[in-house]
This record gives C-alpha cells, structure tokens and sequence, in this order.
C-alpha cells in the first residue's frame, strides 16, 4: 500500500492531531520530538478515515461552482449590478447603515465588513446561488452591529434569514 504523504507541523503541543484540507491534503500536528516512525504510524493508523474524508472533500468541491478566472469580469460587472440592490434591502430590514461597498478578488472569503462599516465582496461569490449571496449580504450587514461572530450575531442574521444554515451549505458545498 502506499504511504499516505502529509504536511508535518511540529509546535509546543502534547498531543498528535490530523486534518484534511478542502483539496485532501493531510496535515499532522505533533509535539516538538516526535520520532517519525511514530508520526507515520499515527497516519497509518488512521487510513480509512483519512480516505473517507478525501472522498467527502471531493464530494463537496464537486457540488461547487467551478469558477474561471476569465469570467472575472462578467462577475465583477454583475457584483457592482445586484450587491447595492440588496445591501440597500436588507441594511433598510436590519436597521443598519454601511459606508461604502467594494468588490475584491478574494479567493477564501466571500465578504468582510470593515471597522469603519465598509463592506468588501468578493466577485467570486457572484457564481453561487442567489440565497447564499443573500446570506454572504446579510452576514457582513450583522457585522455592523456585532464585530463577532457570538450568539447575538448568529441571532441577529437569523431573525433575517431563519434559513440561514441551508444557505451557508450552498457556499461550502455541504
Ligand atoms: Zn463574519
């Protein structure tokens, strides 16, 4: 059988810990002197649910849009086209009030909301469905009011959106 490649971190930790990225790469995190021969036996010990984890990872990337940078300015033209449209519905629903709105290219995030209440969006949320650009809208909205992400947020975005988590799933391919 092959050995199973992984990314080792070594850090002031006590234990062995083990994830799978969104592209099913294994990352290992152990404390400082593990010997090898322990690092890839812990591994090898966990095979079958490093492969189903890879295979749910593949599940998910499959259920999302594949989006290619060439479009960048078909979603760029329909971000400035729909976004002040619903920042202006839902900030009128909220009771809140952004700055300004500004469309990005980020690749991991989908939106942020500034110090200053300035809203940032990536293009990139352009090809997702309509609900979780909605949802992507409402969430950074919640943020002018609460800059965490604790029970009062989550409260608020839901007595917005009640649906909400169904909404995030279509962002994470869940
Ligand atoms: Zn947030």
């Amino acid at each position: 059988m092959e050995k199973i490649a992984y990314e080792l971190i070594r850090s002031d930790r006590r234990t062995m810990g083990l994830e799978v990225d969104t592209e099913g790469h294994v990352r290992v995190r152990v404390p400082r002197f593990t010997p090898r021969w322990r690092i890839d036996a812990f591994v090898e010990e966990r095979r079958a649910w490093i492969e189903q984890a890879r295979a749910r990872q593949a599940r998910r990337q499959a259920k999302l849009p594949h989006i290619r940078e060439e479009d960048k300015p078909l979603y760029v033209k329909r971000a400035k086209a729909i976004l002040p449209e619903k920042i202006d519905r839902y900030a009128r629903i909220m009771e809140v009030q952004p700055t300004g709105l500004t469309v990005t290219s980020a690749k991991t995030r989908f939106g942020s909301c500034s110090a200053k209440n300035r809203l940032s969006f990536s293009w990139r949320l352009m090809a997702y469905p309509e609900a979780a650009i909605d949802y992507v809208v409402v969430h950074e909205l919640a943020h002018i009011r609460y800059k965490d992400h604790g029970r009062g947020f989550y409260g608020f975005v839901a007595s917005v959106l009640p649906d909400y988590k169904d909404r995030i799933r279509l962002l994470q391919g869940r």
